[in-house]
Protein backbone atom coordinates (compact mmCIF):
# COMPACT_ATOMS: atom_id res chain seq x y z
CA UNK A 1 0.00 0.00 0.00
CA UNK A 2 3.03 2.22 0.62
CA UNK A 3 3.64 1.92 -3.08
CA UNK A 4 0.44 3.24 -3.76
CA UNK A 5 0.70 6.65 -1.37
CA UNK A 6 4.17 7.25 -3.20
CA UNK A 7 2.17 7.83 -6.55
CA UNK A 8 -0.45 9.67 -4.81
CA UNK A 9 2.62 12.30 -3.81
CA UNK A 10 4.49 11.70 -7.16
CA UNK A 11 1.03 12.92 -8.84
CA UNK A 12 0.38 15.90 -7.12
CA UNK A 13 3.97 16.77 -7.29
CA UNK A 14 3.69 16.77 -10.87
CA UNK A 15 0.22 18.54 -11.22
CA UNK A 16 1.43 22.09 -9.15
CA UNK A 17 4.72 22.07 -11.02
CA UNK A 18 2.99 22.16 -14.47
CA UNK A 19 0.55 24.54 -12.89
CA UNK A 20 3.48 26.52 -12.00
CA UNK A 21 5.00 26.47 -15.55
CA UNK A 22 1.48 27.12 -17.15
CA UNK A 23 1.40 30.23 -14.83
CA UNK A 24 5.00 31.50 -15.70
CA UNK A 25 3.99 31.28 -19.41
CA UNK A 26 0.65 32.81 -19.42
CA UNK A 27 2.65 35.97 -17.19
CA UNK A 28 5.83 35.93 -19.50
CA UNK A 29 3.12 36.20 -22.57
CA UNK A 30 1.71 39.58 -20.74
CA UNK A 31 -1.36 37.93 -19.47
CA UNK A 32 -3.22 39.23 -16.13
CA UNK A 33 -3.30 36.02 -13.57
CA UNK A 34 -4.71 36.46 -10.18
CA UNK A 35 -3.16 34.79 -7.44
CA UNK A 36 -5.44 31.09 -6.31
CA UNK A 37 -5.03 32.53 -2.39
CA UNK A 38 -5.75 36.36 -2.39
CA UNK A 39 -6.94 36.94 -5.82
CA UNK A 40 -4.16 39.50 -6.27
CA UNK A 41 -2.67 40.18 -9.49
CA UNK A 42 0.28 37.98 -10.50
CA UNK A 43 3.62 40.55 -11.10
CA UNK A 44 6.50 39.36 -12.33
CA UNK A 45 9.97 40.56 -10.55
CA UNK A 46 12.56 41.50 -12.61
CA UNK A 47 15.95 39.20 -12.49
CA UNK A 48 17.99 40.95 -9.34
CA UNK A 49 21.58 40.69 -8.56
CA UNK A 50 21.61 37.23 -7.58
CA UNK A 51 20.40 36.36 -10.99
CA UNK A 52 16.78 35.36 -9.49
CA UNK A 53 13.83 36.44 -11.16
CA UNK A 54 10.34 36.11 -9.55
CA UNK A 55 6.58 35.91 -9.65
CA UNK A 56 4.94 36.99 -7.13
CA UNK A 57 1.87 38.26 -5.42
CA UNK A 58 1.53 41.04 -3.16
CA UNK A 59 0.85 39.14 -0.01
CA UNK A 60 3.51 36.51 -1.28
CA UNK A 61 1.20 33.41 -0.80
CA UNK A 62 2.39 32.91 -4.48
CA UNK A 63 5.90 32.78 -4.84
CA UNK A 64 7.21 31.37 -8.44
CA UNK A 65 11.34 31.22 -8.89
CA UNK A 66 12.12 30.82 -12.73
CA UNK A 67 14.96 30.03 -14.17
CA UNK A 68 17.00 32.60 -15.34
CA UNK A 69 18.89 31.66 -18.84
CA UNK A 70 22.34 34.34 -19.12
ZN1 LIG B 1 -1.53 35.64 -3.08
Amino acid sequence: MSKLDFSVVNKETSNSFHKQKAVIKKVLAGKTLACEICQQVLVLVPKNQEGHAYINCQKGCTNIELEVEN
